[in-house]
């Protein structure tokens, strides 16, 4: 099967040093799915270290006149660089010590958003660092970031969070697939750009991974989208004494919890909603949300939830 998979903030940990140790991990379910025989393309998000690139140039350029500030959308690029760079770097090993072939290579991925898409006037996805809640007024008043409360894990500043409406290097992605390349790519949702007549420019913004992964998918045709995070299900009541997790999810069950309310906006929101948009129209597609450590029993639906078309 030709499978995408999504991976979370936790297949990256926090700062350079511990994500290079942590990716050691985080490669080795994908390489068993590699050595099962599946076409494996990785995405990945980049929340905590697009925000930690940004903070840095920041402070150092209160500091240094002579450093700029970082614009987002090269913020960005630069964390899918770093990013790319640890993944393709551990994956080549793992594969190697399995005496498989060690193509896997990262592409500096562009997204087209639009202009007018109404998440400009809404910001809702968090970057950066968590802070208390007096910090985070401090900071909305300060700087101006808008500040909001991330599922019970404290405050993060959030910014626009427009949908994907094209994958500007989705030829080259393609043609790598097809030869055999395990692809890194749409790293943290990819850089968010508009089009004007030849051009594509940058805009500060971040597009969420899940989506993009979701649009990803579907261009290029997959049979499975798997996004794997810090949870074990998707749960309805999530966080409370009657929380319940779900195995199976049908697009038409999913669709009503939606409504209801069950999925945070932000984390599992996306989720669900890059899981329908997948498997939505499409008996053949399947989506699954499972922990990370379990990425090859959740692809044999042994565990996680599974995302499946109904009516
Ligand atoms: P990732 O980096 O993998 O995208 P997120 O933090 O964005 O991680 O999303 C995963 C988080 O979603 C979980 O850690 C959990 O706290 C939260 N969450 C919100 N609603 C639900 C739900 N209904 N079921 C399970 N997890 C949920
Ligand atoms: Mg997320």
């Amino acid at each position: 099967m030709r499978i995408v998979v999504a991976l979370g903030g936790n297949a990256l940990g926090n700062t350079p040093e511990e994500q290079k140790q942590l990716v050691k991990q985080t490669v080795k379910p994908l390489a068993d799915l590699i050595a099962s025989g599946h076409e494996v393309i990785i995405t990945h998000g980049n929340g905590p270290q697009v925000g930690m690139i940004f903070s840095a140039f920041q402070t150092a350029s209160k500091t240094d006149s002579h450093l700029p500030e970082m614009p987002f959308p090269e913020c960005g690029a630069m964390s899918q660089g770093y990013i790319g760079y640890h993944l393709q770097n551990a994956l080549r090993t793992e594969l190697l010590n399995r005496n498989m072939k060690p193509d896997v290579a990262s592409i500096v991925t562009q997204v087209e958003v639009a202009v007018e898409d109404p998440a400009f006037q809404n910001p809702t996805k968090p970057i950066g660092a968590f802070y208390s809640e007096k910090e985070a007024q401090t900071l909305s008043k300060t700087q101006n970031y808008v500040m909001k409360e991330d599922a019970g894990r404290g405050y993060r500043r959030v910014v626009p969070s427009p949908k994907p409406q094209a994958i500007i290097e989705i030829e080259g992605i393609k043609m790598l697939v097809a030869s055999g390349y395990t692809v890194i790519t749409v790293g943290g949702g990819g850089i968010p750009v508009v089009q004007k007549d030849n051009e594509l420019y940058g805009v500060p913004a971040v597009i969420d991974k899940d989506h993009a992964s979701s649009l990803l998918a579907t261009l290029i045709e997959a049979d499975r989208l798997i996004i794997l995070t810090s949870v074990p299900y998707v749960a309805l009541k999530y966080g409370t004494k009657d929380q319940v997790n779900l195995t199976h999810l049908s697009t038409k069950d999913a669709k009503n919890f939606l409504q209801e309310g069950h999925f945070q906006s932000g984390s599992m929101k996306p989720k669900i909603e890059a899981a329908l948009a997948f498997v939505d129209h499409s008996p053949n597609r399947k989506a699954i949300i499972a922990s990370l450590q379990e990425a090859k029993d959740a692809i044999e639906e042994k565990t996680g939830t599974l995302i499946y078309y109904k009516e």
